[in-house]
């Protein structure tokens, strides 16, 4: 791997380190071996505002929010959604989206309702909002990826009846795909970055990043952009 991919290694350095899961386009995607998209925008904008270094690190989702418990990152950013359950282990900032999850099909086996995901193969991302519908909404026990077009990958090939992803993923999966579409909203959920609890003055400096970006017209611009690129590499 390279320096840019495995950005956490030197415990001495000063620099602001954002762990993330480069699987979740336009969020957080690679552009070769660097990690690019709107969180790693929002990250760095953070590093600058404390006038520090910026680096990133990519994980398997369910090791993101562990990264930053345990201290090996500072910043997570993953399209990461504010749960009830995650507050207790991490401090979130305030939301930088308003998204949700939707169900991906194929059109020869179109979905109409929730009622008919009871009891069929469903592929998610594992350690995600999407799992946890499976689990605690279906009570039932998904298939699991490593990342939503892995998911989308089983749903292709007939390992899978459906698979739930988050919206933005969802569209990067089926885009160029004429078998595939996607269902409107299933729930609705909230992204913010997450860190390890008790410290104010950093929750501080990320919640005024937040305002900032969004006021400014700088968050709007990076999710155009990095739509528009991630929707370009889906199409190579
Ligand atoms: N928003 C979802 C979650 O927080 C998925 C995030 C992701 O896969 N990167 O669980």
């Amino acid at each position: 791997m390279s320096a840019l991919v495995c950005g956490c290694a030197d415990k001495n350095d000063d620099s602001v380190k954002m762990i993330t899961e480069a699987t979740f386009p336009p969020y957080e995607f690679l552009r070769g071996q660097e990690i690019v998209g709107i969180d790693v925008e929002i990250c760095r904008a953070v590093a600058q505002k404390l006038g520090k270094d910026f680096r990133s690190e990519t994980v398997d989702f369910d090791s993101v929010i562990p990264a930053v418990i345990s201290g090996k990152a500072d910043l997570a950013a993953a399209g990461i959604t504010v749960t009830e359950d995650r507050k207790k282990n991490v401090d979130f900032s305030i939301p930088y989206v308003k998204t949700g999850i939707v169900v991906i099909y194929r059109k020869d086996n179109p979905f109409k309702d929730k009622d008919q995901l009871k009891g069929r193969k469903i592929g998610v991302q594992s350690g995600t909002t999407s799992e946890m519908f499976v689990t605690d909404e279906l009570k039932q026990e998904p298939e699991r990826a490593k990342s939503p077009a892995e998911a989308v990958a089983a749903l292709k090939a007939g390992r899978v009846e459906f698979v739930i992803a988050d919206i933005d993923p969802a569209k990067n999966c089926v885009k160029g795909e004429e078998t595939l579409a996607i269902s409107d909203f299933i729930t609705s959920e909230e992204y913010a970055v997450a860190i390890r609890k008790g410290q104010p003055e950093l929750l501080k400096a990320i919640n005024e990043t937040i305002a900032e970006i969004k006021a400014d017209g700088r968050l709007a611009k990076w999710v155009k952009e990095f739509t528009e690129e991630s929707d370009k590499l889906k199409e190579k």
